[in-house]
């Protein structure tokens, strides 16, 4: 509720269509006159962004397929909307003194956006997890440099948020991030190889978008969350456990060296996670259904499959091996998530492509982000040679 006589908050949403986007959007509209929209930003969905821009009238709204732009200036005609377009344009978004900015573009494509609002000492919702993959060291002292606030929106690091003692980290003896194990948990290997990107979407639990999906059903999603784990918080690899809980009730959890194990559970719907962000400090509500315990009865745990799911230990490795081992991890992996989708590669073919990716990247350490563009970009080149060679 809005507190009496404060002004509204600004606020700016990357990747304002894409479904962090609308969650988020669903929040805002259900809080009229609390916020009022610096910049919305998407990649391709004219119709959509346009119509996110009528009902909020940002000051800037921008798309990033710079083809796009004349029918995003004609869908905006009239209005004394900014329109712009392209790459550059997506930082200038970001730039923009909002106070608060939810970076929800998919991919490394998010990375240079989230860095330009951490820079300007921004509170940021973090739900890019890649961009922190894929540079985590870089945009973890910007963080630092700028005074940001990041605060975490992907749920498992959203719910260790929620329950790390952050004043007593000497006493957290592990972290454990829940994974649903995705709509292949129980899939026997040899099954995999025919999944069709219809499958794999089909989510048991969350509706996400596209890339996120595949993610969860190759289990890198969470190879990926404890490289974002490791960056956001102040606990080694090597105590950061993962856990299969196919419910999705308890989001993570953290434990303590006196044996207490401390849990955030809820129903799985990222509009609690990005409550709790747009709230903060404080909590708003959010419509998301309440967790009946007695309905669900049981709650189960099974230990990852490593063998059906190679995915977890290359994260890992690369995690391990630091420098760019986590970026060409991220970018071979953006390659063939999207050459399975096109149907141009088979599911199996998405860990093995990311593994000799890593094999072939030339292994270099990372100082600016011009490194991290040409490890992307070098890893992005083998792993696309890869899925033509294997269509
Ligand atoms: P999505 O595909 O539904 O939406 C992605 C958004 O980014 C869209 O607005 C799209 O227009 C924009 N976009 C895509 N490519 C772009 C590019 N090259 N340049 C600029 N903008 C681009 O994805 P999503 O499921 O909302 O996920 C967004 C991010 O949040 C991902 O990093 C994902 O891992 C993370 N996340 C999502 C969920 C979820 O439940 N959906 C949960 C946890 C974390
Ligand atoms: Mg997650």
């Amino acid at each position: 509720m809005k507190s009496s006589g404060s002004a509204p908050r600004r606020i700016t949403i990357l990747g304002s269509t894409g479904s962090i986007g609308c969650s988020t959007i669903d929040l805002v509209e259900r809080n009229p006159g609390v916020y009022e929209i610096e910049a919305l930003t998407a990649h391709s969905n004219v119709e959509k962004l346009a119509a996110q821009a009528r009902l909020f009238r940002p000051r800037l709204v921008v798309i990033g397929d710079e083809t796009l732009y004349g029918a995003l200036k004609e869908a905006l005609a009239g209005t004394n909307i900014a329109v712009a377009a392209g790459k550059d344009a997506l930082v200038e978004a970001a730039t923009l003194p909002a106070d608060w900015v939810m970076s929800a573009i998919v991919g490394a494509a998010g990375l240079a956006p989230t860095l330009a609002a951490v820079r300007r000492g921004a509170v940021v919702a973090l739900a890019n997890k890649e961009s922190l993959v894929c540079a985590g060291d870089l945009v973890m002292a910007e963080v630092e440099r700028a005074g940001a606030t990041l605060l975490p929106v992907d749920s498992e690091h959203n719910a260790i948020f929620q329950v790390f003692d952050f004043d007593r980290v000497e006493s957290v003896e592990r972290l454990i991030l829940t994974a649903s194990g995705g709509p292949f948990r129980t899939l026997a290997r040899s099954d995999m190889e025919k999944v069709t990107p219809e499958q794999a979407v089909a989510h048991p639990n969350w509706s996400m978008g596209a890339k996120i999906s595949v993610d969860s059903a190759t289990m890198m999603n969470k190879g990926l969350e404890v490289i974002e784990a490791a960056h956001l918080f102040p606990v080694p690899e090597a105590r950061i456990e993962v856990l299969v809980h196919p419910q999705s009730v308890i989001h993570s959890m953290v434990a303590y060296v006196d044996g207490s194990v401390l849990a955030q559970l809820g129903s799985p719907d990222m509009r609690t996670p990005i409550a709790y962000a747009l709230g903060w400090p404080k909590r708003m509500a959010a419509p998301s259904a309440r967790l009946d315990l007695a309905a669900l009865g049981t709650l189960s745990f099974e230990a990852p499959d490593p063998e059906r799911f190679p995915a977890l230990r290359l994260a890992r490795q690369a995690l391990q091996t630091g420098g760019a081992a986590p970026t060409v991890l991220n970018a071979a992996n953006e390659v063939a998530v999207a050459g399975f989708l096109a149907r141009r590669i088979g599911f199996l073919d998405i860990a093995r492509i990311v593994e000799e990716t890593m094999d072939r990247a030339v292994a270099v350490r990372l100082s600016s982000l011009d490194d991290v563009h040409a490890a992307d970009a070098e890893a992005r080149r083998i792993a696309s040679d890869l899925v033509a060679s294997a269509g």
